[in-house]
């Protein structure tokens, strides 16, 4: 929808995809299918709106400025598998979305100011989500998909890939917005997985990983001092404490909390 009467707002992060050949990319990776139930946060001017909308899809859109939901809500006012949300989709129960039969394909160029809380807030969504793809900065994707040993591993790539498969697709310039941001961007496909073993308490386990990383250079036995202090001493014993948090991968952290979580 080239729309030039409306002004971007930058408090909503409003970089509007104008770039067809990075649209059409989009939608080929989604490449949604006849049936589906698609949900796409911040429409905006509705870019890729506009080719979710036609394939005979249930399309719902969670967009939070009310202009652009009055464009979009009078533009498909005649699609019945159209439903705008007029609200933040922080605050957003993406499970009322959801019919029980049918997971939901979660689609968003997000507002970088918002994307790890929209990521944390969708991650409790997980068993009725079948897929996400989304724009995110690309050094947020770089954190995503980041392996244990490398610079750009922490709390965000252990938490995210605790709970999905990761999978970067590819980079966009900034050239491809209007207005341009200042970084470049880039997709990524984020797939709920189920792991053999599961934390079994995840808010001590978000914990665990918080404390370790609050300070990345020091030991995991210096991060979780003050969690080790309300344990019995050699809760664990087979988990060297010594290292940094960053060599630990993703199964070594759920081990560790597991561990911690059981002698307490
Ligand atoms: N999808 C459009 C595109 O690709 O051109 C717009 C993307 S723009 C980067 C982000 C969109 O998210 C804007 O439409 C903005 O108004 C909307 N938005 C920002 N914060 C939001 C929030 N908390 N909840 C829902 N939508 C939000």
């Amino acid at each position: 929808m080239s729309d030039n009467t409306h002004q971007a707002k930058k408090r909503f992060g409003q970089n509007f995809l104008v770039d067809d050949n990075i649209i059409n990319r989009i939608i080929r990776a989604v490449s949604p299918k006849t049936g589906e139930h698609l949900v796409e946060i911040g429409p905006g001017l509705g870019a890729l709106t506009e080719h979710l909308v036609n394939n005979d899809c249930q399309l719902d859109v969670v967009e939070i400025d009310r202009d652009l939901a009055e464009k979009l809500q009078q533009r498909y006012t005649n699609m019945p598998n159209f439903r705008l949300h007029l609200i933040d989709a922080l605050k957003a129960d993406f499970g009322a979305f959801a019919k029980p039969t049918q997971s939901l394909r979660v689609i968003g160029n997000l507002p970088y100011n918002i994307s790890t809380p929209l990521l944390f807030h969708l991650l409790a969504y997980k068993p009725c989500i079948q897929d996400m793809h989304f724009m995110l900065q690309r050094e947020v994707v770089d954190r995503l998909a980041s392996p244990e040993g490398h610079k750009t591993y922490g709390r965000l790539s252990i938490m995210v890939q605790y709970h999905c498969h990761v999978e970067p697709l590819f980079v966009v310039p900034s050239t491809a917005f209007k207005p341009a941001p200042k970084v470049e961007s880039a997709i990524v496909r984020l797939r709920p997985r189920h792991r053999e073993v599961s934390v079994t308490d995840p808010v001590f386990f978000a914990r665990v990983v918080n404390a370790c990383f609050q300070q990345r250079r020091k030991t995991i036995r210096n991060g979780l001092k003050l969690i080790l202090k309300e344990l019995p001493a050699n809760c664990v014993t087979n988990i060297d404490l010594g290292r940094r948090p960053e060599t630990f991968s993703v199964d070594e952290f759920i081990d560790l909390a597991n561990q911690l979580s059981a002698s307490r």
